[in-house]
């Protein structure tokens, strides 16, 4: 998928770890040892921390299994947690569409997980309700920062159209929405 800009999901990990309590330091920065290293021995991490370590290592181990499933032969991961997406599409570059498809709907997704468990919900917004395409999705505040959570759709004709009751839609339906838009509007363009 192409990046126009600098807000990706490997800077949203970047800023993840960043955001945890005690964040790992060193001349090497966030190296896979380091994570690794540290989990197990956290003193007493504050709850969220260990939520944000859960949420990065589950991330991480989904590029990992989906990119070598797509390409056996994918080399080494790379030094770099975050990095972890640039080697997924460096190592699917060749396969089948729909695999690069998964790939590119996974990588948004986990921009929006990282960005929400780094508790800012602003990456909600600019997207439209999959069913009635107006932009009035919101983040409620009682997901707190559970990325399984669903986003939830304001628009009242909506919900009217839903027997009364908001729809609400999960992330992984607004990164296939995303990346099927994108995919769209490179075929026009094309
Ligand atoms: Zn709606």
């Amino acid at each position: 998928m192409e990046q126009p800009d600098t807000d990706t999901a490997a800077n949203r990990l970047r800023e993840l770890l960043n955001y945890r309590e005690h964040p790992v330091t060193g001349p090497e920065g966030h190296s896979y040892t380091a994570f690794q290293a540290r989990t197990p021995t956290a003193a007493s991490p504050a709850l969220c921390d260990l939520d944000v370590v859960e949420q990065i290592g589950s991330a991480v181990a989904e590029v990992v299994h989906h990119t070598r499933a797509a390409n056996p032969d994918a080399g080494p991961l790379p030094a770099h947690v975050a990095a972890v997406y640039d080697w997924a599409r460096e190592h699917t570059a060749h396969a089948p569409e729909v695999e690069q498809a998964r790939r590119d709907m996974r990588e948004y997704r986990h921009y929006l997980e990282h960005a929400i468990a780094a508790g800012d919900t602003s990456v909600v917004r600019p997207h439209r309700c999959p069913d009635c395409q107006t932009f009035g999705l919101f983040w409620p505040r009682s997901n707190g920062r559970n990325v399984k959570a669903l986003v939830v759709c304001v628009n009242r004709h909506c919900a009217d159209r839903n027997g009364g009751i908001s729809r609400a839609h999960s992330l992984a339906r607004l990164a296939f929405e995303r990346v099927t838009e994108q995919k769209m509007l490179r075929d026009c363009a094309t």
